[in-house]
């Protein structure tokens, strides 16, 4: 039986048996089989032995047996990696940084426990998904949208406790919380903002309550685990419709950029609104693009512009996502494209308008249904058949062309310094995605193999990813838990000052370090000891 660092054989099956007296002899799993299913599919250790792998899991099915979860697990210093549904992919999957931690598995804790379609909120515990959340909103025709990350199948509180990001309106999923219940390390229980006061009756309105705002360090974190969250929805729109603008040039991208921000910060544009690079935007069976995009170098500025122009087609494109009554799209539409005017040789075209509740024949039409509040799993199809998978490498840039401009060429210049494998069109010439308000994220897909020596490579190249993205003041927005530490790392100033508050707070509430070990760069004082 594997055990978790530092605890004896004897205690830990005297914890075990504990656990099966808290949540019942079939919820604490400890077979090969079963902690196969708890590894990392997207893992960039595959085959290795630093993978890490979890020594047992523990699913509680309610907040009474996760309190008593914890008191066992306090009471035997062992450690505990806590997931809602556990489909992290790209960021770890299921698995903990810290081999031998115990996974507290919150799958069958899925209650949606309230959805209001007057206020517009649901309050739901960490097994429920964004499907869930769906149907119970589709069986009852509520009139509210779910915001889903790409995935359908991960969880709503999950998702936004790792600060994850959607499309619509309520894309910044940690943004649109509102309300945490949290069991601390000592097995209290904690609700936040308008929680703390019994019988309140605005917990899922008003986030702030009284005092200090905590609910930020609960996310990304490693100080509590979430038994119940309250997320904002959006009311279901009358409408839906995706406009796209084109402009002819290379550096029309900086105009382009700034009056979308503009556009964004006024609450015009309501959502995420995707740039697509050069060699996208155009017809996918086209002879030239399909031989520019199959070939390995980068095409020059000059090449893609003359022949964008030769064939009429816009060097950049952004589709603009607009949600609401119909004519307040239309206004809002007509103010958009008056801007982008100014840009000369700007072209528009307007995409279908949806109106709700959608039609399902017209549904099954939509390419990406998670623009209209459907969640599914069609994101899977990226990568092609042969994917073994990919870690995600996502920092944060300024939202102006100029910085996508400086991102682009530090990173191609990246990429052929490590010698990264594809400079796919994709990667050079990367979508600057806008999930997060005033600021672009940028996705690089980084590819897992089942190959010891080129995920040793890809390891290497990340973290000198990292180092360079820093260099230039970029920092990433999560990361997968391998490069927890090395982001943490670069995030330094005032000598980790940052590090040492949060590490400050972790001593204070949790001393006997038993949550999620080591997640994001943040270690329980006997662990920081011990690997120094
Ligand atoms: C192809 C692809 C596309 C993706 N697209 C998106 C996307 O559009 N948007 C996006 O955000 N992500 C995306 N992801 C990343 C990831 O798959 C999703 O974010 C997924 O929703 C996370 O898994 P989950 O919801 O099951 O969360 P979990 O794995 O359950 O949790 C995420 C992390 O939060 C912490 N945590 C979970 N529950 C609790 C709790 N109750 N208390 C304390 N801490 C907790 C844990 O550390 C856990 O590791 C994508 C991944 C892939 C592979």
């Amino acid at each position: 039986m594997r055990t978790p660092p530092g605890v004896s054989s004897k205690d830990f099956s005297s914890a075990l048996r504990q656990f099966e007296q808290a949540v019942g002899e079939q919820w604490v799993l400890t077979s090969d089989e079963d902690m196969d299913t708890y590894r990392d599919s997207y893992s960039p250790f595959w085959h290795e032995d630093e993978e890490p792998v979890p020594s047992a899991a523990v699913a509680p099915d309610s907040v009474e047996q996760v309190q008593q979860v914890v008191k066992i697990a306090n009471a035997h210093k062992i450690p505990l990696w806590t997931i809602s549904t556990g489909k992290n992919l790209g960021y770890g999957g299921s698995a903990p940084v810290l081999s031998g931690s115990v996974i507290l598995d919150l799958k069958r804790m899925n209650r949606i426990l309230e959805v209001n379609d007057k206020d517009h909120y649901a309050l739901v515990e960490p097994g429920v998904s964004y499907f869930d959340l769906y149907r119970y909103i589709h069986d009852r025709g509520l009139r509210v949208m779910v915001d889903a990350a790409d995935p359908g199948w991960g969880s709503v509180l999950g998702n936004a406790i790792d600060r994850g990001g959607g499309h619509t309106p309520m894309r910044d999923h940690f943004d649109a919380h509102c309300g945490l219940e949290i069991v601390l390390a000592n097995g209290d229980l904690v609700r936040t903002g308008m929680g703390a006061l019994p019988g309140a009756k605005t917990w899922q309105q008003y986030r702030y309550g009284f005092g200090p705002y905590v609910d930020g360090i609960f996310s990304q974190s490693n100080f509590g685990v979430v038994t119940k969250m309250g997320m904002w929805l959006y009311p279901q729109p009358e409408a839906h419709m995706v406009a796209t603008v084109s402009v002819p040039r290379h550096d029309d991208l900086i105009p382009l950029v700034d009056i979308v921000a503009f556009l964004m910060n006024c609450g015009i544009i309501p959502s995420t609104p995707p740039f697509a690079p050069p060699l996208f935007s155009g017809p996918p069976g086209d002879p030239a693009l399909c031989a520019l995009r199959a070939r390995p170098d980068a095409p020059s500025t000059q090449e893609l512009e003359q022949l964008f122009q030769r064939k009429h087609l816009g060097y950049w494109s952004v589709d603009l996502p607009f949600y609401g009554p119909v004519n307040v799209l239309a206004a809002q539409w007509e103010y958009a494209r008056e801007r982008f005017s100014a840009i000369p040789g700007a072209t528009f075209q307007e995409g279908k308008l949806f109106r709700f509740p959608l039609d399902p024949k017209e549904l099954e039409q939509v390419p990406n249904p998670v623009l209209l509040g459907v969640p599914n799993l069609a994101i899977f199809g990226i990568g092609g058949p042969r994917s073994q998978g990919h870690l995600w490498f996502s920092p944060i840039i300024p939202m102006t062309g100029e910085a996508v401009f400086e991102a682009q060429k530090v990173f191609a210049d990246a990429y052929r310094e490590l010698d990264l494998p594809v400079i796919a069109a994709g990667q050079t010439f990367f979508g600057p995605a806008s999930n997060y308000p005033r600021c672009f994220l940028i996705l690089f897909g980084f590819p897992v193999e089942h190959d010891i020596a080129k995920n040793r490579k890809n390891r290497a190249a990340f973290k000198r990813l990292v180092q360079i993205a820093a260099e230039h003041g970029w920092g990433e927005y999560r990361t997968h838990t391998a490069f927890m530490q090395t982001v943490s790392d670069v995030y330094s100033y005032n000598h980790h000052a940052l590090r040492s508050f949060n590490e400050t707070i972790k001593d204070a509430i949790d001393p006997n370090g038993i949550f999620s070990p080591g997640k994001c760069g943040i270690w329980p004082k006997h662990l920081r000891e011990a690997k120094s």
